[in-house]
């Protein structure tokens, strides 16, 4: 791995080759910049157990803003739910990596050379300026299902957000936030199409009996959730 990389320590953005002066994510000045290889020195991605088959992954200590990503046992073999900021070469191999949008590429780039691991991002969100110098192996339209990994179009925050839903759990990333009654929707998008993705949320889920919601930042009950976020949605309709 001789690939030039660097890290925003302020947001977590790789920047794939030259260092460039500022961060093309949040705008943080290049002294705020590691090597992804000092950056794998300083940066343990750490799993936490969410369930038998899901866990958690952050960055200890926390980098940038930090998003968590989340790893599943399918039958398929292990695959990722977007991606961590930091490149630990001693993790678990995995298969695959779907993203919710493309706000948390991460060092995705990194581990597809070497794992051949698979990423998947929504056609609609592969030409975001910061998305761009990811490679991306498959670009999907709509929805799908493949391993028991059920995926959702909804759109919103970003053209093609993605939500998954798989065996009881419901991973949404940062399409609301956060739980509890201050819950609120993903200020970064048009207003009316992100209220409507959350309407489609809401259906989707309608039929279901799910036990676990797993985002950005936080894993929480579903009943407790689902209420919380349908009382959003009104009152964003009628404030
Ligand atoms: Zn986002």
């Amino acid at each position: 791995m001789a690939n030039k990389q660097s890290v925003c320590t302020t947001c977590g953005y790789n920047m794939i080759g030259e260092m460039p002066d500022v961060c093309p994510l949040c705008g943080a000045k290049h002294d705020h910049f590691l090597t992804w290889d000092e950056v794998e020195k300083t940066y343990r991605v750490t799993p936490y157990r969410v369930n038998d088959y899901v866990a958690q992954l952050v960055s200890v200590p926390r980098l940038g803003f930090e998003h968590a990503a989340y790893c599943l046992d399918t039958d398929e073999g292990a695959v990722w739910i977007d991606c961590p900021s930091a490149f630990n070469r001693d993790l678990e191999p995995i298969n695959a990596i779907y993203f919710t949008h493309p706000d948390f590429m991460g060092a995705s780039n990194q581990y597809r050379e070497l794992w051949g691991a698979k990423v998947h991002l929504h056609a609609l969100d592969t030409d975001v300026p910061y998305a761009r110098p990811f490679p991306v192996d498959r670009q999907f339209y709509g929805d799908f299902s493949e391993g028991g990994l059920e995926a959702f179009h909804i759109g919103g925050h970003s053209p093609g957000f993605t939500i998954y839903i798989y065996k009881q759990v419901l991973f949404i990333c940062d399409y609301a936030e956060p739980p509890g009654a201050k819950m609120r929707l993903n200020p970064f998008g048009p207003r009316d199409e992100t209220l409507r993705g959350a309407e489609r949320i809401l259906e989707v889920i309608a039929e279901r009996s799910l036990e676990t919601v797993c985002g950005v930042n936080f894993v929480t009950d579903f009943e407790s959730w689902r209420e919380d976020f349908k009382h959003l949605i009104d009152r964003v309709k009628s404030p």
